[in-house]
């Protein structure tokens, strides 16, 4: 998010300083392990559409300026389970929630029976009768080279980064004029503060001048595992696998997945969500067992893709900021129009980061969006 928008707003010419505490991209916060799944019909709402469509158009103008690939538009598969039903990110019906929006947004998409995708799509295990809701145009961004990609661009359009530098402390003025911002190393007064902490978020949000009665954002440790292929690799290549997410009726909520992208070595990438236990970035375990990753493999592999081996080539934490219902919370703070919050985004925020990042520059900038915010607001 905070890259998005020091690109959007150096871009047009603002004056803009960005402090992180790590130097972006970095395994710490919420946006690495190599991809994340785009796609157009959200089933998380229709608000959300407008967001990821301009954020396809952004993603290939990244990569038109800096010669990068950024997205790769494979397909995208979500899967009913065996009775029909589909949930994720706190909603019910995510499958015909997922339709719906296709159809009125005019989306390219088809309805698959469980007898053409297994025609189509091998590796899954189907028990005769999911349905699939297949979009040609989703696919994956690689989310490091997406930041990487919009901070150089930043920099080359004359914004300020200092990379390892921590806030402590944040002052918004009385008059809402602007904030002062405390760093390890500094202090620094602008106009307009935007905050963009990811799980350190709520940190920050503690701040007796900031806090927000009855509002909190927990943070919540996932796991993303790596597979091995058994045999042959081909049917888990990008030309032929989608990316996808698998509401299949088994112990966890579903999974999702992505293409291998490595070779066989690589292995294949598959997740699943957890909303359990609350950790902060400093007491998460960061470390994955061979324990965790065997009933990963149990649960959620073995009868699912079964050409999967149970050999994990690789294991990384990463964090969810989570906002009630799941949703987003993109909004000026209640109490200091000058301060934006922005990092909420319940794990499913970084398909529409770039034009999140257009529409805090445009708030920034008093500038009219195209983009609605509104319905992303802090909860009452
Ligand atoms: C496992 C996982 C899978 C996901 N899958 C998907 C997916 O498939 N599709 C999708 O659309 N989204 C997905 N998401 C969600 C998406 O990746 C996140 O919503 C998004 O990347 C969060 O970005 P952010 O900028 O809010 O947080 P971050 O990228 O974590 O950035 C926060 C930054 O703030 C800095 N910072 C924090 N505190 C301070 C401080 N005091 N001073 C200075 N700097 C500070 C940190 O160093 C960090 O760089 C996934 C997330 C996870 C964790």
């Amino acid at each position: 998010m905070g890259s998005a928008t020091a690109y959007q707003l150096a871009k047009r010419g603002v004056t803009v300083l960005g402090l992180d505490r790590f130097s972006p991209p970095h395994v710490y916060g919420s946006t690495h392990g190599e991809t994340r799944i785009t796609r157009q019909a959200i089933g998380e709402g229709e608000e959300y559409v407008p967001l990821v469509l301009r954020s396809h158009e952004i993603w290939r103008e990244l990569e038109r300026e800096t010669g990068r690939m950024l997205l790769m538009q494979n397909g995208g598969l979500i899967l009913a389970n065996a009775g029909g039903e589909s949930h994720l990110h706190g909603k019910p019906d995510f499958f015909g929630r997922t339709v719906s929006a296709a159809e009125k947004f005019g989306i390219t998409h088809e309805i698959l029976e469980a007898s053409e995708i297994r025609k189509r799509f091998s590796p899954f295990h189907l028990q005769g009768n999911e349905r699939g809701y297949y979009e040609p145009e989703a696919g994956f961004l690689n989310p490091e080279a997406c930041v990487k990609a919009q901070l150089d661009l930043s920099e080359s359009y004359g914004a300020t980064l200092h990379r390892g530098e921590t806030v402590t402390a944040i002052l918004p003025d009385a008059d809402k004029a602007g904030a002062t911002v405390t760093t390890d190393r500094g202090s620094y007064h602008a106009e307009r503060l935007i905050l963009t902490a990811g799980s350190w978020l709520p940190q920050l949000l503690e701040a007796p001048l900031l806090r927000i009665p009855q509002i909190q954002f927990p943070v919540y440790r996932q796991v993303l595992y790596w597979f091995r292929v058994n045999g042959d690799i081909r049917a888990f290549l990008p030309e032929n696998f989608p990316v996808f997410i698998w509401s299949h009726g088994g112990s966890s909520e579903g999974i999702y997945g992505f293409p291998a992208l490595n070779g066989k070595a690589g292995g294949v990438k598959v997740a699943t969500e957890q909303f359990i236990e609350a950790v902060t970035p400093e007491t998460v375990s960061r470390e994955v067992t061979p324990s965790e990753s065997q009933q990963m493999y149990r649960e959620n592999i073995a009868g699912f893709l079964p050409s999967l081996s149970e050999n994990c080539v690789r294991a990384v934490t990463c964090l969810y900021t989570v906002a009630p219902d799941s949703r987003f919370v993109l909004a000026s703070h209640p109490a200091h129009p000058q301060i934006f919050v922005a990092s909420p985004c319940s794990g499913h925020g970084f398909k529409h980061s770039a034009a999140i990042g257009k529409a805090i520059a445009d708030w920034a900038t008093q500038t009219p969006s195209s983009l609605d915010l509104s319905s992303f607001g802090f909860p009452t």
